[in-house]
């Protein structure tokens, strides 16, 4: 049994004919950039239930296409977690501002809330939480600190989308809301692709002109931008994918469940009661991960660590001066967790192999 970390393969199968399709129409018609990206953006724009919506580059220029909307500039703080892939603090201090770090709760992964306050100065401009592996932070929490306090949110959703909390889609609960269509996230496309989401006509329009080289018209340029453009064949992908997500995040949660139900001796993921996951990742943590990790390796179940260097102790970051017992729980964290197989196209007899080489 030859089992995948996350079947592309599987899924590409199933809808071959629709993604062929796609993909040749804008080989015929050679609308290479634009064409399908608006088509593109009204789906996502509907799904989320959001205004607007921004194809972009990837998920980490959506990052920066936020950032920069945002008018967060050097010497600027933006309070995030430093249990996180790199690109969300990495998008905050390649502006030049600063990441401010917050540890994490211990049952849900995601920025513990309550100690967002404290880190909070005259310079803080935004919180930018993340919504790790596929779960929602609290958003209410979050959004009455950033009011009172007159600042911003960012939603990092590059794992969430589609995700729920308190039935608000993932995207659509703070000033902008990106994510990442990766080929590995929840829907993925096949090559690099994000959005940014916003309900702010203003922002929307920054976030427009920003990701064509500060076009306002053709070849007038009011800013400094990136080209942070969609192509149209990855536009084509998600366009047919999309119409299948739905069904993809329910069967992800069956597939869940059924981890969580039938795993023994080790941590099994929490997911609030305000919350539907779309499960990115569906992490364990364990007494012993390495002898976990090359139990499944030597009986040909893939797993991965995420992450196993937490942020504020990565080289890079030397230079803000956190050190070791800064962020005890991410620390602790980061040193037993691990991912098992996750897609909506594992089998039963997959899924029952991977239980039992865990739980053996
Ligand atoms: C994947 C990811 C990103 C970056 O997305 P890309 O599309 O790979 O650029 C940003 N933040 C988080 C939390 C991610 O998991």
């Amino acid at each position: 049994m030859k089992i995948n970390f996350i079947d592309l393969q599987g899924q590409y199968q199933k809808y071959k004919k629709e993604i062929d399709k796609e993909i040749q129409e804008v080989l015929d018609t050679s609308m290479y950039i634009g064409g399908k990206v608006k088509e593109l953006e009204e789906n996502l724009a509907n799904f989320v239930g959001c205004k607007h919506a921004i194809a972009c580059s990837s998920g980490t220029d959506a990052l920066l296409l936020a950032l920069m909307a945002l008018d967060i500039k050097a010497g600027d703080e933006v309070i995030t977690t430093p249990f996180t892939f790199i690109a969300t603090a990495e998008m905050i201090a390649f502006i030049g501002a600063i990441p401010v770090f917050v540890d994490i709760d211990e049952k849900t992964y995601n920025i513990d809330v309550t100690q967002i306050e404290e880190k909070i100065t005259a310079k803080t401009k935004a919180i930018m939480p993340v919504s790790l592996f596929g779960q929602i932070s609290n958003m209410d929490v979050i959004n009455k600190i950033a009011k009172k306090h007159n600042i911003k949110v960012i939603e990092d959703a590059a794992q969430s989308f589609g995700a729920t909390y308190k039935g608000i889609k993932s995207c659509n609960l703070s000033d902008i809301g990106t994510t990442s269509f990766f080929p590995a996230k929840p829907l993925g496309c096949y090559g690099d692709g994000g959005a940014v989401f916003t309900n702010n006509d203003e922002l929307a329009s920054k976030i427009r002109i920003f990701l064509n080289h500060g076009q306002t018209q053709r070849y007038k340029h009011s800013h400094i931008g990136i080209n942070g453009r969609l192509d149209a064949m990855q536009a084509g992908v998600l366009n047919i994918k999309l119409k299948y997500f739905d069904k993809e995040i329910a069967q992800r949660g069956i597939v869940a469940k059924k981890y969580n139900e039938n795993l023994k001796d080790i941590i099994i993921p929490f997911v609030e009661e305000d919350n539907l996951s779309v499960w990115a990742q569906y992490c364990i943590r364990v007494k012993d991960r390495d002898a976990m990790l090359k139990k499944c390796a030597d009986k040909g179940v893939p797993t991965g660590v995420y992450y196993p260097i937490p942020l504020h102790l990565q080289e890079v970051f030397q230079y803000l001066g956190y050190k070791n017992g800064d962020f005890p729980i991410t620390e602790k964290v980061s040193l037993d967790i691990m991912a098992l197989p996750m897609s909506a196209f594992l089998t039963k007899e997959e899924q029952d192999y991977i239980i039992e080489v865990v739980n053996g």
